[in-house]
C-alpha cells in the first residue's frame, strides 16, 4: 500500500479527471460506494473459487457487532448492490462509473499491489453488444487522448449458462488427460472451477491450457449473434481486436463478452483495463434481472505507462507568490491574495517570515509567474510591488485591483 506524495498525488488527480470527462461524454455518471462491505457480497458474485476470495480479500469480524466485513477487492459488485438498494434501475437503463482504492492481498511486485486503484464503468440495463462496443470504443478514445498507442484489444465470448455446462465436461476431460502438469490451484480447481484454470499466470501451463477446448467454438446461437455484432461495431468504429479463446477472466459473474486491454510495456501485469457482460449479476444479488456490461481501468499501471509523457496537462503553477515584511504587511497581504482568489488567481502567501531575499527564493521556487511584494512602503500607499519572475520585465506599484487586472488578463 503507497502513499501518494503531492506530484505522485497531483498526476493521479490529473489522470481521474481526464478518465472521467471522457466518461462523461458519453453520458455516465459517478457512484460512490463505501470501501468496505459485507463479506459475502463478494463471495457470492466475484465466486468462492477464485484468487481474490481464496487467498486476497482483507476480511475482518466487526468485534462491535460480529458482521464479517471485506475491504472491497473490486467495484462492480458494491455497484450493482447500491444501484438495487437505492432503486435506480427502475424503468431506466443506467450508465455509471466510480474511483478509488481496491484491495488485494497479492504478493507486492511492479504493478501489483495491496491497495491499487481504480476506474470502473458499468451500464445496467441493457442487454445489446452495442454497449459493450460503445464502453470498448469509449476506451480506446481515452488512450488516444492520454497518448497512448502501444496497447491491444483482446476479446472473447464465454456465452451462456448452458454454453459454459458443455464446455466445461470436455474441458475438465482435457485437463485430466494433462494432469501431470496442473499445478496445485490448478488441481484444486480441476473439478470447482475448470474455467479458472485457463487463466492461469503459471507459465509452466501456458502451452497445455492454449491447447485446451475452446468456449468460442461452441456459443449457443444468441451468444454468437451477440459477439458477432459487437464485432460488426468495432469494424465500424475501427477499433482491432486479438480473439483470445483462452481470456475467462478472474471472476465468476462474467458471461458472453470479455475482453482485456494489454500492452507488453509492464512486463508481466500487461493488463491495464479488463471487463465484459454479467447478465446475471443483478438479478442474483436481488434485483429485477438487469443485462449488464462494465469495466475496470487499474490506475498505477496506466499510471506507469504514461510516465514522462505530456499526456497530462501539469497542473497549473500559482499565478502570485506574496512576500511581507512586519504584521501589518502580512495582513495587508492576505487581503490582497484573497480578494485575487476571488477571482479565480492561484496566490501562494508566503508563512513563516524571514528576510526579504529568503522569501523571493521561495517565491522563485514556487513556479509563481510573479512576485507581490509589501514592504513598508508599498504597505504606506495600500499597493505592491509586483515583480515577473519568468519573463523579463520591471517591477512596477501597482493598486491591488490593477494586479487583478493584469493577472485576469493573463487567464
Ligand atoms: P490480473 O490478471 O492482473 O491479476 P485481475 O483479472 O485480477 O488482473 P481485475 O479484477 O479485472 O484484474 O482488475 C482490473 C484491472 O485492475 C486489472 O487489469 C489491473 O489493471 C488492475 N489491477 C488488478 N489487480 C491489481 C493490483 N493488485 N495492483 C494494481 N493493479 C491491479
Ligand atoms: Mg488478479
Amino acid at each position: 500500500m503507497n502513499d501518494l506524495l503531492p506530484a505522485q498525488a497531483a498526476r493521479y488527480r490529473r489522470l481521474v479527471e481526464c478518465v472521467s470527462a471522457v466518461l462523461a461524454r458519453y453520458g455516465y455518471s459517478e457512484l460512490r460506494t463505501p470501501v468496505l462491505e459485507r463479506t459475502e457480497l463478494f463471495v457470492r458474485t466475484i465466486g468462492e473459487v477464485t484468487d481474490i476470495v481464496e487467498k486476497e480479500m482483507y476480511t475482518f469480524r466487526d468485534e462491535l457487532n460480529g458482521e464479517s466485513l471485506t475491504l472491497r477487492p473490486e467495484g462492480t459488485a458494491a455497484c450493482v448492490r447500491a444501484a438495487i438498494e437505492h432503486n435506480l434501475l427502475y424503468g431506466t437503463p443506467q450508465r455509471l462509473w466510480y474511483e478509488g482504492p481496491m484491495f488485494r492481498h497479492e504478493r507486492p511486485q511492479k504493478g501489483r499491489y495491496r491497495q491499487f486503484h481504480q476506474v470502473g464503468c458499468e451500464a445496467i440495463g441493457f442487454a445489446g453488444p452495442d454497449i459493450d462496443a460503445e464502453q470498448i470504443v469509449l476506451c480506446a478514445r481515452l488512450w488516444r487522448e492520454l497518448g497512448l498507442t502501444d496497447i491491444s484489444l483482446e476479446l472473447n465470448s464465454l456465452g451462456d449458462a448452458a454454453t459454459r455446462a458443455a464446455h466445461r465436461g470436455r474441458l475438465v476431460a482435457y485437463l485430466e488427460q494433462h494432469r501431470d502438469l496442473l499445478d496445485e490451484d490448478a488441481l484444486r480447481r480441476l473439478h470447482t472451477n475448470p474455467l479458472r484454470i485457463l487463466d492461469t499466470k503459471n507459465p509452466a501451463m501456458q502451452q497445455m491450457v492454449a491447447g485446451a477446448p475452446k468456449l468460442v467454438d461452441m456459443l449457443d446461437a444468441e451468444s454468437a449473434a451477440h459477439f458477432d455484432g459487437l464485432r460488426a461495431r468495432l469494424a465500424d468504429a475501427g477499433v482491432a481486436f486479438t480473439l483470445n479463446p483462452r481470456l475467462v477472466r478472474g471472476l465468476d459473474y462474467y458471461n458472453r463478452t470479455v475482453f482485456e486491454w494489454v500492452t507488453t510495456r509492464l512486463g508481466a501485469q500487461g493488463t491495464i483495463c479488463a471487463g465484459g457482460r454479467y447478465d446475471g449479476l443483478v438479478e442474483q444479488l436481488g434485483g429485477r434481472a438487469a443485462p449488464a456490461c462494465g469495466f475496470a481501468m487499474g490506475l498505477e499501471r496506466i499510471l506507469a505507462l504514461i510516465e514522462g509523457s505530456t499526456a497530462l496537462r501539469e497542473a497549473p503553477l500559482p499565478a502570485a507568490y506574496v512576500v511581507h515584511q512586519g504584521d501589518a504587511a502580512a495582513r495587508f497581504a492576505v487581503e490582497v491574495a484573497e480578494g485575487l482568489r476571488d477571482r479565480g488567481h492561484a496566490v501562494v502567501v508566503h508563512g513563516g517570515g524571514g528576510k526579504f531575499a529568503a522569501q523571493m527564493k521561495r517565491a522563485d521556487a514556487s513556479g509563481a509567474r510573479y512576485a507581490l511584494i509589501v514592504g513598508e512602503s508599498e504597505l504606506a500607499e495600500r499597493k505592491v510591488s509586483l515583480k515577473p519572475l519568468r519573463i523579463p520585465g520591471e517591477q512596477q506599484l501597482l493598486a491591488p485591483d490593477a494586479v487583478a487586472a493584469l493577472l485576469d488578463e493573463q487567464h
